[in-house]
């Protein structure tokens, strides 16, 4: 043989409307769409929402998981912690499965409660403990905002300075994306300095899925703790936490989780440390053992597992939003869902390809193993300024992309609520605009 025909990038994907429509017609997951709020223009027609990455839609079922503990507050008061009928005293419990089939973990190393930035920090209060000689902490050069304070202020409460302690993980020259050799350079030669890696398992800019099995192996062989914050993978990739290794990590629930604006986060502690009562934690009530918390006056007893970085009792509002999620996750499974969504960010990939326009270039990986349903566009075009003008264009086509600085608009493509037409009257309208 002479040569070997590899695989078209592009994948086995068609150009055309039909295409489009025939895709939809044999999804198998095409009617969750329906059971989903999706936002109108004003003549009433949907909008395409490509902003799942930043605050999923609403399923319909949310509002009668929230009636259902308004009711039971009016009808019970402070007695609904047993009779209500879902108890608010276990009610966290009822998450706990679900949440952690769909980030591959054990029951065990998964709660939910907090925002996740405050459990960032909760979890660094246990896996941050730097000595003189090896304090430093890694991140990626592009880390959500967020999470870059949180580590600055984190090195700063433990009295270094960030200009030296915050040692960041750059794409190459010329590049955009991240690689693992360049970590394991920084870790080869700083290594016994470095206390701490949290990286964003999926980048919130690039759109970047990292292989984290491989982060933990690295940091791992330097003595180092490793932890990942899944903002923008939870939901949307499978990261298999346990079996990564990773020693925490923490997420939202408000993006691909659908749990609405500033709804509670999850939090994951790897089995290996769920016994540990030595781990340096800060405390409350909620992690305290469940059998002796209201004997009050007992002596601080911790529980096991994740649940044992609780502080307080959780706000049963959010956690009925987020309940009417996971129970639609749970039905539909991450691998039907998975599935689904690499075949619908390739087919957007390969709409975009199509263009042939130069002065847009998708920066996210076209590798399906390195990426979620988000795809990131790099815009150049001189006449035109990114932001805007073709942000503002998008958005007056009725087409919900979100805009990053200095040159990017993110689009993710759910594989819960979007379609193949969605994706298909994206890029045609994105085509005129270009052309204009
Ligand atoms: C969305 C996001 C946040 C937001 O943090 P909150 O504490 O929920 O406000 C933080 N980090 C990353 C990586 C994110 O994507």
């Amino acid at each position: 043989m002479l040569y070997t025909k590899t695989k078209n990038t592009l994948g086995d994907y068609k150009s055309g409307l039909a295409y489009a429509i025939e895709q939809d017609r044999s999804d198998e997951l095409s009617e969750y769409r329906t059971l989903f709020h999706i936002p109108k223009d004003k003549d009433g027609n949907d909008r395409l929402y490509f902003t799942g990455n930043s605050l999923g839609l609403q399923p319909k079922t949310t509002q009668n998981y929230l009636q259902q503990e308004l009711d039971d507050w009016a009808k019970f008061g402070v007695e609904g912690h047993f009779e209500a009928k879902n108890p608010w005293m276990p009610y966290h419990e009822f998450l706990t499965e679900s949440m952690a089939a769909i980030v591959g973990a054990k029951a065990i190393e998964v709660v939910i409660m907090n925002t996740l930035t405050t459990n960032l920090h909760l979890l660094m209060v246990s896996f941050y403990q730097p000595t003189q000689t090896k304090y430093k902490i890694i991140i990626e050069s592009d880390a959500f905002p967020s999470d870059k304070y949180a580590v600055e202020s984190q090195l700063n409460f433990h009295g270094f300075e960030a200009k030296d302690g915050l040692i960041l993980w750059r794409p190459r020259e010329g590049e955009d994306l991240l690689r693992i050799e360049d970590l394991a350079f920084i870790l080869e030669e700083q290594g016994d300095e470095i206390a701490l890696l949290l990286i964003g398992g999926v980048n919130y800019y690039t759109g970047q899925y990292l292989d984290i099995k491989k982060i933990a192996e690295l940091g791992h062989a330097k003595g180092c703790m490793v932890g990942i914050d899944l903002a923008h993978g939870a939901g949307n990739i499978q990261p298999n936490l346990h079996d990564s290794n990773v020693d925490f990590a923490a997420w939202c629930t408000y993006k691909y989780l659908n749990s609405g604006p500033g709804s509670l986060g999850g939090l994951f502690v790897h089995e290996k440390h769920a016994h540990n009562k030595k781990l340096k934690r800060f405390s409350g009530w909620w992690n305290h053992n469940k059998e002796t918390r209201f004997n009050m006056r007992q002596p601080f007893d911790v529980m096991p597992g994740a649940e044992g970085w609780q502080l307080s009792n959780p706000p049963i509002l959010s956690m009925a939003a987020i309940k009417a999620s996971l129970d639609m996750f749970n039905k539909v499974g991450m691998d039907a869902l998975r599935k689904k969504s690499v075949k619908l960010t390739g087919y957007f990939e390969f709409l975009i390809n199509t263009l042939n326009f130069d002065g847009i270039k998708i920066i996210t990986p076209s590798n399906p193993q390195e990426r979620g349903c988000q795809l990131s566009i790099q815009i150049n075009i001189k006449k035109m300024e990114a932001d805007k003008s073709l942000h503002q264009k998008l958005t007056e086509a009725h087409i919900i992309t979100d805009w990053r600085e200095p040159d990017v608009i993110r689009c993710a493509p759910v594989p819960l609520y979007n379609t193949f037409q969605d994706v298909y009257t994206m890029v045609e309208k994105l085509k005129n605009i270009l052309n204009e």
